[in-house]
């Protein structure tokens, strides 16, 4: 072959495969699923949503960069945006990969609550979150955030603003937030423990959840009865790392998960654990 026939050749494969990617992205945008992957990240929290309209959301980032990889194992290559990314609370387990996804991802909105914390990992953060120029958005209670195509998240938690609020401890200011699609609805807690379960509880949020991500990775500080009452989950997610040092999950949480008859998944366990929903069934895989 000549070398002009050669790159006519290589011009015309080149196009064949860039028009086999756009269909296949405008085919999985279109199946009508809300797809949610729990990520197993060790001892850490990072949760993947993506709509059917495609439109994404990163919820927390995990203890390292392992995210990264999982993000690009679920995302198109040529993809670089997130819509929405989401710091629950500062905890190094849930912000570390947050912040390297601000370098390397284009990330449109961020919703955090800015309470400050005197450590060189929430400053990390907060530059991160300077340079990447997004629309910034305090999660104070009822906020819907609406990613289109039906799917909404609504924030249950925290009930007052909290920017410019010093901290030592954060996880009883996490972000709470309610993952809506049809008739599925999933409920994210970060690290909350008994005193924001009963705040939001007394604050009077529509709590029921077919699915409920367990907070604070099963620690028994969190999760008590009253919360598990208002949710009253089917299926319950704790993301988690195998042999940690914390002794998560719980066998106090476990007890109380099972007395519920909620069915358990864990990522030590588990793995990567995914959702899928139609707006009227879900479905869990592994
Ligand atoms: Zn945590």
């Amino acid at each position: 072959m000549s070398r002009q026939l050669k790159l006519i050749h290589l011009v015309i494969l080149l196009c064949l495969v860039v028009f086999s990617f756009s269909t296949y992205s405008i085919a999985s945008q279109k199946d009508g699923l809300l797809k949610v992957y729990f990520f197993d990240v060790g001892q850490g929290d990072a949760i993947f949503i993506e709509a059917p309209n495609g439109n994404q959301v990163l919820v927390d980032g995990g203890p390292d960069n392992a995210v990264l990889q999982k993000l690009g194992e679920t995302m198109p290559f040529y993809d670089k945006d997130i819509d929405v990314v989401v710091l629950t609370h500062s905890d190094a387990d849930h912000v570390t990969g947050l912040i390297e996804v601000l370098n390397r991802y284009e990330v449109e909105n961020i919703i955090y609550s800015n309470v400050v914390r005197v450590s060189s990992l929430y400053g990390a953060w907060q530059e991160a979150v300077v340079k990447e120029e997004s629309n910034v958005i305090d999660p104070v209670t009822g906020k819907i955030i609406d990613l289109g195509s039906g799917v909404t998240l609504t924030t249950a938690h925290p009930i007052e603003p909290l920017e410019g609020k010093v901290r030592d401890k954060t996880n009883d200011d996490s972000v709470v937030l309610m993952l809506k699609y049809g008739e599925t609805e999933i409920l994210l807690t970060g690290d909350i423990e008994a005193k924001a379960e009963r705040r939001i509880i007394l604050n009077g949020a529509d709590l029921d959840a077919d699915i409920l991500k367990v907070a604070h990775h099963g620690s028994k500080t969190s999760t008590i009865e009253e919360f598990l009452y208002e949710v009253s989950p089917q299926v319950a997610i704790i993301q988690v790392g195998a042999k940690n040092r914390y002794g998560h999950p719980t066998q106090e949480v476990l007890s109380r998960l099972e007395n519920f008859g909620v069915k358990l998944y864990r990522t030590d366990v588990d793995g990567d654990i995914k959702i899928i929903s139609d707006g009227k069934n879900y479905q869990v895989l592994k």
